[in-house]
């Protein structure tokens, strides 16, 4: 179990995503997406103790708390507390399968919306049911975890036809078809970075 290394592997990856999340944003939201991401990944290495020795629990709820603080907008909250959720979860000894789950469903508590409402839940929600029916079929973290990357990827892809029905994006009504949700495609990297350092 390697926390840090998955959330330095978060910070690389928005850093280098950050245009084209910030673009995504910029067609149906407020082009800070990437922007606000990036702030809060960075802090959380320049900040945090990522090494191996820490507890990864521990990690990941310090890591969901400064996304919090440092991260406005929408997905600040909604990723910090999927963060601490995990954390918390692996804290208490559970799987990674059923921490994640634990993270998908504080991101749905919190925002409230369901798959097919053009967030970053389509790409979550699909992510926590593959990896634990992967888990369920006997199938092994990693292949599990790839499984769960795969649903996230394929998740966001399907948000582009949406309208939102949650977030800024969803003032635009029907305006939104046809875009691609930004926060469904950080949520894949997320996950896709998770499968390739856990
Ligand atoms: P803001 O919209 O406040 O500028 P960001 O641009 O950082 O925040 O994040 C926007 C993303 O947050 C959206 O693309 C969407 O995936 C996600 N989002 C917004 N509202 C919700 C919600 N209620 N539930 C889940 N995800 C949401
Ligand atoms: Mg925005
Ligand atoms: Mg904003």
């Amino acid at each position: 179990m390697a926390a840090g290394a998955w959330l330095k592997e978060c910070a690389r990856v928005v850093a280098a995503e950050r245009e084209r999340l910030t673009g995504l944003d910029a067609a149906i939201g407020d082009a800070d997406h990437g922007a606000n991401l990036d702030r809060g990944f960075q802090a959380i290495v320049a900040e945090l103790d990522l090494g191996d020795e820490a507890e990864p629990g521990a990690q990941l709820v310090a890591a969901g708390s400064l996304l919090i603080r440092r991260v406005g907008g929408a997905s600040g909250p909604l990723y910090g507390s999927a963060l601490r959720s995990m954390g918390k979860a692996l804290s208490q000894g559970a799987d990674l399968s059923t921490a994640l789950e634990q993270a998908v469903e504080a991101v749905e508590k919190l925002g409230k919306a369901v798959e097919g409402d053009k967030t970053m839940v389509d790409a979550l929600r699909p992510a926590a049911n593959a990896m634990a029916l992967a888990v369920q079929e006997g199938i092994g973290v990693r292949e599990a975890l790839d499984r769960a990357a795969r649903a996230a990827e394929e998740g966001a892809a399907a948000t582009t036809p949406m309208r939102a029905r949650k977030g800024r994006a969803s003032y635009l009504g029907e305006r939104s078809e046809g875009h691609r949700d930004p926060g469904a495609t950080s949520a894949a990297l997320l996950i896709r970075a998770l499968a390739a350092t856990w």
